[in-house]
């Protein structure tokens, strides 16, 4: 998608007395938009950054879509349906008691969740595949879970946490080719004096008229030309109001936020890091959910979150604390910050929020991978699309260096560039390097013993010459090359880090990378916001992130990947079309 396609000082003329306003140019926002146009609505769609970053999250997402029983899953041999999806996803979201009965805090959640696994094995692939959109057709395995399956005592939570297959879909071009159909239909509803796009406007509180929203009050903010993703000012210029029948907020999550992120983390779970990164730009503020709640709106869930502790400093940052989240292979060695092995099944790639919470329980503010190079060329891959050029910019030749010896480009920079990339030829040089560098970072605290981490290397290598083994991380990295693609390029032959060929020993430094909000404003299955006591507030909608990607919480305590940008296309599109609808 092309960054000039858009500008900012539109000489399309206004929509006057719009139907709707929506907040937020993201990619709810977007297919909401585009949903209540193609219905003739007149829509206002507001957001705070310039038109640089039209588009917001999503297009520097990686675009991995959660999609059930696939052409592309089937030629790799996977069998998959919406039954054992939904079983997958119960077991991962655990939702309260009593949600399948339409009762508490949850019902709205899993008639979202259910709703979504329906789309996500039946109609999602072809909605998109109509508009152009298509996948890389090497499925990835994200989420392993990991745990024993069980089933609660009152049947609700069915399952345990995890993907029991492969499910997510590289999108072709990643999240600027997700992005791509949107925006087309909604410079196409500009032309056709339907959608009007207002930049630089930001949303601190709703028009309300005898309990119902009826429009927004926003600042004009100053003219920015940071580029996309990068922080604007908040410089206020101006301030307008803008009527409408209804509002929907599009807004995101809260994920750059991070005082929020810290005072909504579970107290059950310690403390998150005063030094985190930001997998998100700065606009994820989640600022407009606070004024939506003083409107009248119900928030909830609010400590569910979905972050990484798998986040490295990006060498070349576009936002405040720019971190990149490696996606691992599962054969790296995962270490506290006092060098102990997490435990089983926290392994590289099985519960990202199971060994998130894991450190914080322990107050540590980093963790270690300890790998070899050979190791990292095969199973490091990053996530964004700005990270993965080869697919970004759909370059077949570059693609086949994934397959080639090697770390692909931007693997590599890192591995020359980061200061967090600790390389040594012995465990124990490993360790003081690993030491030193937390040493030179303020406020870090943690020691790896030279000893114990020489003889955690012996004993995993150990267990690797056998060929069989009983460790079982050691065995779960042999069960994954059974998947081909796995085999191919995923996953290292099973081989000692010790083993001289493969390079010099490898430990990089890993922080908390904060990224989803999974609560949110609280809404029925038509994306009608509701008040504390159930009731709907008239006038106000949400989708997307901003509403924990449906209901308030679709994915209840954890997610299976790829379900977020889907999320959102699921959610916008159920706002749109009801909102079309009840607008008569
Ligand atoms: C690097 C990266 C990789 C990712 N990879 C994946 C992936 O592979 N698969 C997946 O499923 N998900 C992925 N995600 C997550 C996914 O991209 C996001 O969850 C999703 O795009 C959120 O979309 P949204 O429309 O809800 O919110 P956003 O994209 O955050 O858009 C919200 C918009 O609202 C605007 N706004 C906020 N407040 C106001 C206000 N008061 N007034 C006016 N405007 C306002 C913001 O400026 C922003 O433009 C990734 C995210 C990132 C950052």
């Amino acid at each position: 998608m092309s960054d000039s396609v858009v500008d900012s000082s539109s000489t399309h003329g206004p929509v006057e007395s719009p139907d709707v306003v929506v907040v937020g140019a993201g990619l709810a926002g977007l297919v909401a938009a585009t949903e209540l146009t193609a219905a003739g609505r007149r829509v206002v769609l507001l957001d705070q950054e310039p038109a640089a970053s039209l588009g917001g999250q999503a297009w520097w997402s990686f675009g991995g879509l959660f999609l059930v029983g696939s052409p592309e899953q089937r030629r790799m041999g996977v069998t998959d349906s919406a039954e054992l999806a939904f079983d997958d996803w119960l077991g991962s979201a655990q939702f309260a008691p009593g949600a399948d009965r339409g009762e508490g805090p949850d019902r709205h959640g899993y008639a979202w969740a259910r709703g979504f696994v329906d789309f996500a094995a039946g109609e999602m692939r072809d909605w998109l595949h109509g508009k152009g959109v298509r996948w890389f057709p090497l499925v990835q395995w994200a989420e392993r879970g990991g745990y024993p399956v069980r089933s609660g005592a009152d049947g609700s939570a069915a399952g345990a946490h995890g993907n029991s297959v492969p499910r997510f879909h590289v999108t072709w071009g990643t999240g600027p080719a997700i992005l791509e159909p949107f925006v087309r239909a909604a410079l196409d509803a500009r032309a056709a004096g339907l959608l009007d796009l207002r930049f630089r406007h930001r949303v601190t509180s709703l028009v309300m008229t005898d309990g119902a929203v009826t429009g927004v009050r926003a600042q004009v903010l100053a003219p920015s030309d940071a580029e996309r993703g990068a922080p604007s000012s908040r410089d206020v210029v101006g301030e307008v109001e803008i009527a409408a029948s209804a509002v929907v907020v599009t807004s995101g999550g809260i994920g750059a936020n991070h005082e929020l992120v810290r005072s909504r983390w579970p107290r059950s779970a310690g403390h998150l890091p005063a030094r985190m990164l930001s997998g998100v730009p700065d606009s994820t503020d989640g600022l407009m959910i606070g004024v939506a709640a003083d409107a009248g709106a119900a928030l909830v869930h609010e400590d569910r979150m979905w972050h990484y502790p798998e986040g490295i400093a990006n060498h070349s940052p576009v936002w405040t604390d720019h971190g990149i989240r490696i996606l691992p292979g599962p054969s790296s060695l995962w270490l506290d910050a006092d060098g102990n092995r997490l435990p089983a099944p926290l392994f590289p790639g099985f519960d990202a929020l199971g060994a998130l919470q894991h450190l914080t329980e322990r107050g540590d503010d980093h963790s270690w991978f300890v790998l070899n190079k050979a190791v990292m060329e095969t199973e490091f891959a990053l996530s964004g699309s700005e990270q993965n050029p080869d697919l970004t910019g759909k370059d077949v030749r570059l693609l086949a260096q994934r397959v080639l010896p090697g770390a692909v480009g931007p693997v590599a920079r890192f591995a020359e560039r980061s200061p967090e990339f600790v390389w040594a030829d012995t465990p124990a040089g490993l360790a003081a390097g690993m030491n030193a560098l937390v040493d030179a970072t303020p406020g870090s605290r943690g020691h790896v013993d030279p000893a114990s981490l020489e003889r955690l290397v012996r004993l995993r290598d150990e267990q690797v010459r056998t060929g069989l083994g009983k460790d079982p991380q050691v065995v779960a990295t042999a069960m994954a090359r059974r998947y081909r693609v796995d085999r191919l390029i995923r996953v290292s032959p099973p081989r000692p880090l010790t083993t001289p060929k493969d390079g010099p020993l490898l430990a990089v430094r890993l922080s908390v990378l904060t990224r989803k909000t999974l609560g949110g404003l609280w809404t029925d299955t038509s994306a009608r916001v509701l008040r504390a006591d159930g009731s709907v507030l008239p006038g106000l909608w949400a989708a997307g992130e901003a509403a924990g990607f449906g209901g308030g919480g679709v994915h209840g305590h954890r997610a299976l990947e790829g379900t977020f940008l889907g999320g959102c296309l699921y959610s916008g599109r159920v706002a749109g079309r009801a909102l079309a609808a009840e607008l008569g």
